[in-house]
C-alpha cells in the first residue's frame, strides 16, 4: 500500500483538525498548493514512487530536477501597434531514453512550474509507453483566443527563433498541446528551417502536407477509448452502452466524444472555457462541433441545456473525462463525482487528496500518464516517418498504436494487481523504473 509521506502527513493533521476550522496553518497552505499546482501533484508522486522503488538521495535528485529550463522574453508589435511583452519557456526533464519530447502550450496562465511538471510527466509517459523518448515541455503566456493568425504566427516565430539552438531531431522535438494546432507546429518547422535547413523532424502534429502523419490529431482519443474499453468491463460499465461527461471540447475531448459516439455510447454532458451543458439522450457531437468551430460557445448550443458547474461534475454518467487544465478533479469537485471511471485525457487533472477519495469512492482511475498517451505515440511514429522520409498509411499507424498502449496497461495492470497499488502509482513505478535504468547504465548515477 501508499508509503506516508509529507503529503499524507499533512492530510492526516488536516483531517483531524476539521476542514472550516479557523485560519489556515502552514500545513494548510501546503495542501492547498498541492490542490491547484500541477508541480507538486507530480512531484507528489515521484516522491512516494521513489520511496517504493528505495532510489538513493542522488537518483532522486536526477529524477526531479530538470536538466535544463529555458525562459526568453518574447515581445510583439501587436495588430493595433501596441507592444505586449510574452514570456516562453522550454523545459528538458530528462533525455537519458532518447530525446526530450513533449507538447507547446499556449495559454494566458501557463507559467515555469506548470511546464516543469509537464515535462517530467512527459519522462515518465515515454518511458511507461516504452518508446526512445525523455521528457520535455513548452508554453507561451498568451492567449490564442485573443489573438489574430497573424500576431499567433509572429509568436510562434519568435519564440522558435528564440529556442531554437537548444532544440533538434536527435535534441529536442516539439508538437501541440492546448492552444497550439498543426498550422503552430508548421509556423515552428519553418522558421527552425531558416537557422538549420529543410528539418521536417523537428516538430511533430504538423500537417500532413508538411510530412505529419496520418492519425497524429485523434491519436490522445485513440488510446484513450481503447483503455476505457479495455477497463471497462472491470469498472462494471458497458463499453457500448456508457454514458460519458467530458470535460473540454478540443482536440482530446472533441476526439473522445467523437470515438466514444462511434463505439454505441452517448455523450451526455460537455463542458468547455465558456461554461457546461448537457441532454441525457446524448448530445450530436458532430453538430456542437460544427457550432464551436463556427464561432458560436458551448452554452448557446440549441442541442443541449446550458446547467452550472456543479451539475456538470454531479452527472449521472459513468465515465468523467477530464480533457482541458490540471487541477479540475480536486478535494471540491471529487465529492460531486457519480461515475464509475475517470479517464484522464489532460495532464495532472486529478490532485492527490482527489486521487485517494476516488479509491475510496471505488471509482476505476485511467492516469494521464497512460490514458492520453497516444499523443506522444502516434509523435514517435511521425518523427521514425520523417527520419526515413517515408509514409506509413492510417491502418498501419492505428495498429501499431494499439499495439503499444496494449502492451503498456497490460504491464500497468499486472503491476498494479501484483502489487496491490493504484494503476497511477504502478505506471509511474514502471517509467521511473526505465528512467532509472537509463541513468545507470549510461553512468550518469
Ligand atoms: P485544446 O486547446 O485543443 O482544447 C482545450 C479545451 O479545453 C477547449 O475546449 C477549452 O474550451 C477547454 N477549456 C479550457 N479551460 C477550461 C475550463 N476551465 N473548463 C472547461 N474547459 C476548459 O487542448 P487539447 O490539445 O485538447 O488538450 C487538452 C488537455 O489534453 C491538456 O491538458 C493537454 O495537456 C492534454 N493533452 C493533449 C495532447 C495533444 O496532443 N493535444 C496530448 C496529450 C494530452
Amino acid at each position: 500500500m501508499y508509503m506516508e509521506t509529507d503529503w499524507k502527513r499533512v492530510m492526516s493533521k488536516k483531517s483531524k483538525k476539521g476542514e472550516s476550522s479557523g485560519r489556515k496553518s502552514d500545513r494548510d497552505s501546503q495542501l492547498l498548493m498541492s490542490e491547484n499546482s500541477g508541480l507538486e501533484t507530480v512531484n507528489h508522486y515521484v516522491e512516494l514512487v521513489s520511496d517504493r522503488l528505495e532510489l538513493g538521495v542522488d537518483m532522486r535528485k536526477v529524477l526531479k530536477t530538470p536538466y535544463r529550463e529555458i525562459t526568453v522574453q518574447v515581445p510583439m508589435k501587436m495588430d493595433d501597434g501596441a507592444i505586449r511583452l510574452f514570456f516562453g519557456y522550454r523545459v528538458q526533464h530528462n533525455g537519458a531514453r532518447g530525446p526530450y519530447k513533449g507538447g507547446l502550450r499556449f495559454h494566458k496562465k501557463v507559467d515555469l512550474d506548470e511546464v516543469r511538471s509537464m515535462a517530467s510527466l512527459m519522462s515518465w509517459k515515454t518511458a511507461l509507453v516504452d518508446i526512445p523518448f525523455g521528457g520535455a515541455k513548452g508554453g507561451v503566456n498568451c492567449s490564442c483566443k485573443m489573438l489574430s493568425k497573424i500576431e499567433l504566427e509572429a509568436i510562434s516565430r519568435s519564440f522558435m527563433s528564440k529556442v531554437q539552438r537548444v532544440l533538434g531531431p536527435t535534441r529536442d522535438i516539439m508538437a501541440p498541446d492546448m492552444g497550439t494546432d498543426e498550422q503552430v507546429m508548421a509556423w515552428m518547422m519553418d522558421e527552425y528551417g531558416k537557422y538549420h535547413g529543410h528539418t521536417p523532424a523537428i516538430v511533430t502534429g504538423k500537417p500532413i502536407s508538411l510530412g505529419g502523419s496520418v492519425g497524429r490529431e485523434s491519436a490522445p482519443a485513440r488510446s484513450l477509448v481503447f483503455l476505457f474499453q479495455e477497463a471497462a468491463s472491470e469498472a462494471g460499465i458497458s463499453s457500448t452502452k456508457a454514458s460519458v461527461a467530458i470535460q473540454g471540447f478540443g482536440q482530446v475531448g472533441y476526439w473522445t466524444a467523437r470515438f466514444m459516439r462511434d463505439a454505441g455510447c452517448k455523450v451526455v454532458g460537455l463542458a468547455t472555457s465558456d461554461g457546461a451543458v448537457c441532454e441525457p439522450d446524448g448530445i450530436d457531437v458532430e453538430a456542437a462541433h460544427e457550432f464551436i468551430s463556427n464561432g458560436g460557445s458551448l452554452i448557446d448550443f440549441d442541442g443541449a441545456e446550458k446547467i452550472d458547474l456543479n451539475q456538470f461534475y454531479g452527472l449521472e454518467c459513468d465515465v468523467f473525462v477530464p480533457a482541458a487544465l490540471a487541477g479540475t478533479i480536486n478535494r471540491k469537485t471529487v465529492e460531486l463525482l457519480k461515475c464509475k471511471m475517470v479517464l484522464e485525457g489532460a495532464n495532472s487533472p486529478t490532485t492527490p487528496a482527489a486521487d485517494e477519495a476516488l479509491e475510496e469512492k471505488g471509482i476505476f482511475v485511467i492516469p494521464d500518464i497512460l490514458a492520453n498517451s497516444g499523443g506522444v505515440i502516434v509523435s514517435y511514429f511521425e518523427w521514425v516517418q520523417n527520419l526515413q522520409h517515408f509514409r506509413w498509411d492510417e491502418h498501419e499507424v492505428s495498429e501499431r498504436l494499439i499495439d503499444i498502449v496494449r502492451r503498456a496497461y497490460r504491464e500497468a495492470r499486472g503491476r498494479s494487481l501484483e502489487r496491490d497499488i493504484s494503476l497511477r502509482l504502478a505506471s509511474y513505478e514502471l517509467g521511473m523504473e526505465r528512467v532509472a535504468e537509463a541513468e545507470r547504465t549510461r553512468g550518469y548515477i
